[in-house]
């Protein structure tokens, strides 16, 4: 465990969650943190229950036992929007933009839900992102829709840091992408967590979560498989065995 694992109070702690879909429960006793400027990814093959524990943290899933502290408030209560508001930044599947807008005004919009009031403010912002993703730059009046699957990814997670999140949860931001253009959008991801920012990583390509996270948590059928710092994993078999399902996968 590192110093900062020991010291920093938790951006987010997860404990003893039970989710699901109505009285449908797919997730079971699942517990992680996310540390400021660290990644935490939780890992798993589909169908794991990664999606759902996300929405209920969102506050888009009903939950049916445990809670979610969100920089030391309890958000279990709060609608997904107050949780937006508490400094919870969403990227969902699928790089959720619009497509028919422009890259500046979708941004635009990303601020206006999140904790970054004034429009004059949102203009400043849009510097940040800019500098964040440069392939960004110039595009400003560009239909989302005719950006590549790179770009899109990278304007949904630019979208969501307009909002000024303390908090970024990211559902696979890999998928689709071609590999260099998935090493593009982790390094975005290490630049985010050197500004202090907690991000929860919901992944299924190991090697790239790994590249960035600091702590992995794998999920099997709703529950909680292996958890461990990276630092101390020296073999990603270990990660993959927890993945899929084999016993006795916890390191020492
Ligand atoms: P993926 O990588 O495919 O997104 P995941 O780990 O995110 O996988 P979830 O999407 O959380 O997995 O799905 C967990 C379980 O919940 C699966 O058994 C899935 O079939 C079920 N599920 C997902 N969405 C719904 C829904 N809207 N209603 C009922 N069950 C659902």
């Amino acid at each position: 465990m590192t110093e900062a694992e020991t010291t920093a109070a938790p951006l987010l702690a997860v404990r003893n969650l039970v989710t699901g879909y109505g009285d449908l429960r797919v997730v079971w006793d699942v517990s992680f943190d996310v540390l400021p400027g660290q990644v935490t990814a939780l890992l798993g093959r589909n169908g794991a229950g990664k999606t759902t524990t996300l929405r209920a943290i969102a506050g888009l899933n009903k939950m049916h036992g445990g809670s979610v502290r969100l920089a030391g408030e309890d958000v279990d209560g709060l609608a997904p929007h107050r949780r937006i508001r508490a400094g919870l930044g969403v990227v969902q599947e699928n790089k959720r933009v619009f497509k028919r807008r422009s890259v500046e005004d979708n941004l635009l919009l990303g601020g206006y839900t999140g904790r970054r009031a004034g429009r004059r403010k949102l203009k400043g912002a849009l510097e940040e992102i800019y500098e964040l993703f440069p392939a960004l730059r110039g595009r400003a009046g560009t239909p989302a829709g005719q950006l590549s699957g790179g770009q899109q990814q990278m304007l949904a997670i630019g979208q969501a840091i307009m909002g000024r999140p303390k908090l970024l949860m990211l559902d696979e931001p890999s998928a689709g992408l071609a590999p260099a253009i998935v090493l593009e959008v982790m390094s975005s991801v290490a630049r985010l967590k050197e500004s202090g920012l907690g991000i929860l990583l919901v992944e299924q390509a190991v090697e790239a979560a790994v590249s960035v996270a600091d702590h992995v948590a794998v999920l099997d059928v709703g529950r909680i498989v292996m958890e461990s710092p990276v630092g101390m994993i020296d073999d990603l078999r270990i990660i993959k065995d927890a993945y899929f399902g084999r016993a006795g996968a916890q390191p020492e």
